[in-house]
């Protein structure tokens, strides 16, 4: 693998007529479409919201190219967006890789830094996992990759198993992902809770709900408490947005993509936003029936995988807590290299039990700034009909309400799935 060694210079973005030109040269990339880039095809995906991403494709196969911009490319030059995401999302990628297996993130050919320019493996033919649940589709292998994929990347990740020294090194590598932060702490956890500029909601249909939430005086302390914890806990390396449309799968594959909000926060982040997005298909399910009661096997289908990304995330996790715990927390010679194997065990269930409730309250922001905030998700904005939309949101807001304030009394995914199911039936009309 190449990287930023055959930078080209100062940043210009590409464009479908001039990247065959600028990255034919670029031997990684030529080695897998083909030498002379007249023969290569470019299309631009375009549904991406801040960066481009081109799909080429030649006589000898197909890359994917990746190209931050200054800027957020849904919005444009008046927002500003420093490029280096781009080289977050590269260091993140390989990270990944080496932490949850090769073939769980696209494969990485080229990287060059002064163009925040990142050429992949061409997932083909992936979809968009949400894109799959929108139309009713259930995937065999989507709860246990996903729940590994986190187990794995966020052990493997944290002082629970990395040399501290290279940890430390890590951690102050990425803090410098300020203003990609700066996004989800704003976006995630702040806006939702007051009238900000940047929010919208299906109105008026759920003004009543809405005014109710910001004026929750206990919702917003647990908002605030779950920032807090956002930002103070630097506790492993993040994925930082893995939701339903950061995973790419076809029938047998799955492949987690789009890190470029990588830094080091709790563990209990990225999981409680990928269940969150789980649970909201699950209330989104009706607005795409065609007729009553059609999507109900699909809806049991949801929080089943929720149900079995916990199982496997907690049984990995505990795997690798006895296998692999080789960093400076929880020591082996305070507890094993003594004969108390139990007094681990008693740990890894208190650490466990942390990352439960603190995910729920995750799960929560999640859910309410997908329908508050301005990054709203395709489960319920393709719901057209207005009422119908609102029918599905309002109990989902409901829910998050619940996991955010209720966290603590909440014990079991069984329990999780339950609120689910009699929140949708009491809260839907
Ligand atoms: P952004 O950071 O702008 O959101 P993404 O990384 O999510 O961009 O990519 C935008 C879209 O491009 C994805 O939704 C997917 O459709 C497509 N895409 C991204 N990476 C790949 C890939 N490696 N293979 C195939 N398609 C991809
Ligand atoms: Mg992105």
């Amino acid at each position: 693998m190449s990287s930023a060694a055959g930078s080209q210079g100062q940043f210009s973005a590409l464009d479908v007529g001039t990247l065959g030109k600028r990255l034919e040269n670029i031997a990684a990339i030529a080695e897998r479409v083909g030498p002379d880039s007249s023969r290569w095809t470019v299309r631009e995906v375009g549904d991406g919201n801040l960066n481009l991403v081109f799909i080429v494709e030649g006589p000898k196969g197909s890359v994917v190219a990746k190209q931050a911009l200054p800027y957020v490319r849904l919005v444009g030059e008046s927002w500003p967006l420093p490029l280096k995401r781009s080289f977050f999302e590269y260091h993140a990628l390989v990270r990944q890789e080496r932490r949850a297996g090769v073939g769980t993130v696209p494969a990485i050919h080229h990287f060059d830094e002064a163009q925040a320019l990142i050429v992949m493996e061409y997932l083909s033919p992936h979809v968009i996992l949400r894109r799959r649940l929108i139309e009713g589709v259930k995937l065999p292998k989507i709860g246990r990759d996903l729940g590994l994929f986190c187990a794995r990347t966020l052990f493997r990740g944290s002082d629970l198993c990395m040399p501290t020294r290279e940890r430390k090194q890590d951690v102050a590598l990425f803090a410098d992902n300020v203003e990609l932060c700066d996004i989800t702490e704003n976006l995630v956890f702040t806006d939702p809770y007051f009238e900000a500029e940047l929010n919208r909601h299906t109105s008026p249909q759920l003004d009543g709900i809405v005014a109710e939430l910001r004026a929750d005086r206990d919702l917003k302390v647990e908002a605030q408490r779950l920032k807090h914890l956002f930002a103070a806990k630097a506790e492993t390396l993040l994925h930082g947005d893995l939701h339903t449309g950061s995973v790419m799968v076809t029938e047998t594959d799955t492949r987690v993509i789009d890190p470029e909000f990588a830094f080091y926060g709790p563990i209990a982040f990225d999981v409680g936003m990928l269940l969150a997005n789980f649970w909201m298909s699950f209330f989104s399910q009706p607005g795409h029936e065609t007729k009553a009661g059609e999507r109900e096997d699909m809806r049991a289908w949801l929080l089943g995988v929720a149900e079995e990304i916990w199982a496997t995330f907690r049984a990995e996790f505990a795997h690798l807590w006895r296998t692999e715990r080789n960093g400076i927390l929880y020591a082996r010679s305070v507890f094993e290299d003594r004969g108390d194997s139990l007094g681990a065990e008693q740990a890894l269930n208190a650490v466990i039990s942390n990352i439960w409730t603190d995910l729920l309250g995750f799960a929560g922001v999640e859910c309410h700034r997908r329908i508050l905030g301005l990054a709203h998700n395709a489960d319920f904005e393709s719901i057209a009909d207005p009422d119908r939309r609102a029918a599905c949101e309002r109990p989902a807001l409901r829910f998050g309400r619940q996991l955010a304030v209720a966290r603590g009394s909440l014990h079991s995914i069984d329990e999780v799935n339950e609120l689910a199911r009699i929140i949708a039936r009491v809260h839907t009309a």
